[in-house]
């Protein structure tokens, strides 16, 4: 079975984007790597709109972060899709956001930060992930990011339909397994781009 990147269509505008401005547990930078280690996104996700349209899709992008809305969260969840869906807090525009066309204070559709909680393997020898660092001090391994060309051993997603790599630690993208898509899809919801991504044990079909 295929799995597939839930990725951003990028096209700002027909659908509003997002920046995310708070709010981060404490991090600090580690003195054996230079990276980062903690200061992760944390409830609440504190949203700032993008310059762009006002037109809020079912699911709305930040890099990798995304939120959505109330009739995503109740098919995600009758789905019974591995996630909670986190607080999220509208701030005013600022300088940097310019004049966002989403009018604050915001009055459109309920927003739910959406946070996957099922981290799954890639083979790393099939998938062509490598180790880029693996440091001593903060004991943190990291990988070359691949969105395709990637395998997971086992033969079936075993109940799993949405998922977060192991090897990708905090890049956050989010899988979603064949029959999710389909479903995603039959819903019609908005402003998504899955990205075939690779698949479960056996060989991918379709085209990459
Ligand atoms: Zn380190």
């Amino acid at each position: 079975m295929n799995f597939y990147l839930l990725d951003d269509p990028a096209k700002p505008g027909e659908f509003a984007r997002f920046s995310h401005v708070g709010t981060w547990s404490e991090g600090a930078i580690c003195k054996g790597c230079g990276e980062l280690v903690g200061g992760e996104l944390v409830e609440p996700l504190q949203i700032e709109w993008n310059k762009g349209t006002e037109r809020i899709g079912s699911f709305s992008w930040c890099g990798s972060t995304c939120v959505v809305t109330n009739e995503v969260r109740r098919f995600l969840e009758q789905a019974k899709a591995d996630c909670t869906f986190g607080r999220v807090e509208v701030m005013p525009p600022t300088e940097k956001t310019k004049r966002p066309r989403v009018p604050f204070p915001y009055t459109g559709p309920r927003l739910h930060w959406l946070i996957p909680t099922r981290r799954l393997s890639v083979n790393q020898t099939r998938s062509g992930v490598k180790l880029v660092s693996d440091c001593t001090q903060c004991g943190e391994k990291r990988y070359n990011f691949k969105r395709d060309g990637l395998v997971i051993d086992a033969t079936t997603p075993g109940g799993t339909v949405l998922f977060v790599i192991d090897q990708f630690g905090k890049s956050g993208a989010t899988f979603i397994t064949e029959p999710l898509l389909a479903g995603l899809k039959a819903e019609g919801f908005t402003n998504l781009c899955p990205r075939l991504a690779g698949n479960f044990g056996g060989m991918i079909r379709g085209h990459r």
